[in-house]
């Protein structure tokens, strides 16, 4: 029988495997650490330990797949980590992204503002990761979801199951559930589709293949689920609420005359992601 590969050398094939077809060697680490199923400091501790040969095969068949496909990694774990807390993903659902940590944030600052105990509406939750993450971080909240997509919708509920977080699911366009239900938030936040389809030509590749196109694309040059967010806002938004959206970088502008014109009196304020490009619209 082989003598078992020590943990450096399975790294070193899978390194070596990877800067052959042009993909980032990073990935090698990601993925043994998840298959080892340990933590990061434990993972650099055990560089000259053996790897149980099961999973050395299993690995490299991952680094073999995402090599050659160039599938995200996180379709091969099932899982993406937001918001220090790992969510599982799949292919009904976009895989979470740093930059919406950033709305979440700012959510958190308003809703801290407030004061009082708080509803909040996640509009198209996706995986669930930003319901899930204010239902866990602020306690007197009472938070509801919506997603058009039922197989999206598994994904959160399942989410929130495992992460324990109490959070009131609704199947439905937009804000059509809350509607329909006569349910009123202090705050609605959402990052819904916003990239226009004439855009589709310039995006990653895996990006288009991987990510559910109903979570990326939006008509009207990206701006049709802002419009009819915004349109609907009056009848689901409490006395004093907010609203906070992610955006795309070049549709500030764009949403906050959207805004401005269903609520003149308010307070427009475009945020920047930490690349310093507009991320988000409160
Ligand atoms: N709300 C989810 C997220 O932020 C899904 C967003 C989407 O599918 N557009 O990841």
């Amino acid at each position: 029988m082989d003598k078992p590969m020590k943990q450096y050398e399975v790294l070193q094939w899978a390194s070596l495997f990877l800067e052959k077809h042009n993909r980032e060697t990073r990935v090698a680490e990601l993925l043994l650490q998840h298959y080892l199923n340990v933590t990061r400091s434990h993972f650099f501790m055990t560089m000259r330990e053996p790897v149980p040969n099961e999973i050395v095969q299993e690995f490299q068949k991952a680094i073999k797949e995402h090599a050659e496909t160039g599938i995200p990694i996180q379709h091969l774990t099932g899982c993406e980590m937001f918001y220090g807390r790992t969510f599982a993903v799949n292919k009904h659902v976009l895989i979470p992204r740093p930059e919406t940590e950033e709305l979440v944030q700012h959510v958190i600052k308003l809703a801290k503002l407030a004061g009082k105990p708080i509803t909040i509406a996640d509009i198209g939750t996706g995986s669930g990761i930003i319901a899930a993450t204010l239902a866990l971080e602020l306690e007197n909240a009472t938070v509801y979801a919506t997603d058009i997509s039922k197989d999206a919708l598994n994904v959160a509920k399942n989410n929130a199951k495992q992460l324990h977080s109490k959070i009131t699911f609704l199947q439905g366009d937009l804000l059509q559930p809350l509607i329909h239900n006569k349910i009123k938030a202090d705050i609605i936040v959402s990052n819904p589709p916003y990239i226009a389809r004439e855009d589709a030509a310039i995006m990653q590749d895996t990006v288009k293949a991987f990510d559910p196109e109903l979570a990326l694309f939006a008509e009207e040059n990206g701006l049709a689920a802002y419009k009819q967010i915004i349109a609907n806002l009056p009848q689901v938004l409490k006395e004093d609420a907010y609203a906070a959206f992610e955006i795309g970088y070049q549709q500030g502008e764009a949403v906050k005359t959207l805004l401005k014109e269903k609520f003149p009196e308010s307070e427009v304020q475009i945020h920047q992601d930490i690349n310093k490009k507009d991320r988000i619209i409160t």
